[in-house]
């Protein structure tokens, strides 16, 4: 289970995503913001969240980009590794297209998504602070082949995450209604699955395609800036979430045998020759 944190940033989100679920929800984020208002006890929500709970990986994130407010996320990021255990992977998901080294430095991972195919071309630029590219599959992406994609990249990350928009035939949000209209047509995303479950041998490029982002069961809990958590982000009252402990989970991981994540992720080995093919494609 994932731990989401999301970062108390102040104001509005300054990246305006039109499909943005975080400022959808009917309870309009309105939580209480107990880091400002009482420091000393979000850091002891904090310490008990992390004594009780073993979490897989902690993920950075928000209600507004975080990294519109660099001091507030160091700070964070400087708690949660204060009190999260040595080995949990602390993940930053961010739609800025570069993240300075003072706080790349500070996470495992540092994730960056891009929704329209004219961001490609900064995607290398920005290369050197950023582990994964996660590519949001809207309808500016009709008609577009992995190796297109990276080819106007002009680089092969070595992740790669294609998320589909969330569509929710029963909300009539306009966000959602822009999710109705502009998600990346179905030949596209078949093609592109094709493309990247294509066999095996020498080389391994990790592409993963991530078809409900949004839903929590079983993947992650969210931490809201009242220091408590929420089984989604839906949610406008906090839960009590039991994760067990890692020993008690080898289990379930062993039956898994090695095989995808169901429909989250497909975890894939690249044809050396096809791999030869995009370098000498994208140079
Ligand atoms: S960056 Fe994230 S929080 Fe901000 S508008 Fe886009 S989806 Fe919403």
């Amino acid at each position: 289970m994932n731990l989401q944190v999301i970062t108390p940033i102040c104001g509005n989100c300054k990246m305006q995503c039109p499909y943005c679920i975080a400022s959808a929800h009917q309870h309009g984020n309105k939580f209480k913001d107990l880091y400002r208002e009482n420091r000393d006890e979000y850091i002891a929500k904090l310490k008990q969240n992390f004594e009780t709970h073993d979490w897989d990986t902690i993920i950075v994130t928000g209600t507004a980009e975080p990294m519109q407010e660099p001091e507030t996320l160091k700070d964070i990021v400087k708690l949660l590794k204060e009190v999260k255990n040595p080995k949990t992977k602390i993940e930053l998901q961010t739609r800025f297209h570069s993240v300075p080294n003072d706080i790349a430095r500070e996470f495992d991972v540092v994730s960056r998504s891009i929704d329209n195919p004219d961001q490609l071309g900064s995607l290398k630029l920005t290369a050197a602070n950023i582990d994964r590219f996660v590519i949001i599959l809207t309808d500016a992406f009709n008609g577009y082949s992995f190796r297109q994609l990276m080819s106007e990249s002009g680089f092969i990350p070595p992740q790669i995450t294609f998320k589909t928009l969330h569509v929710d035939d029963a909300q009539t949000t306009p966000q959602s209604q822009w999710v109705k209209e502009h998600s990346c047509d179905i030949e596209t995303c078949n093609r592109l699955k094709q493309e990247i479950t294509c066999p095996v041998t020498t080389f391994q490029l990790s592409v993963r395609w991530d078809d409900n982002c949004m839903a929590a069961d079983n993947r992650y809990v969210a931490l809201r800036t009242d220091g408590d958590l929420y089984k989604s982000w839906d949610d406008s009252k906090p839960s009590e979430v039991i994760v067990p402990k890692i020993s008690s989970r080898l289990n379930d991981f062993k039956s898994n045998d090695g095989k995808t994540d169901n429909n989250i992720s497909v975890i894939v080995e690249q044809k050396l020759r096809y791999f030869k093919e995009l370098e000498l494609m994208v140079k």
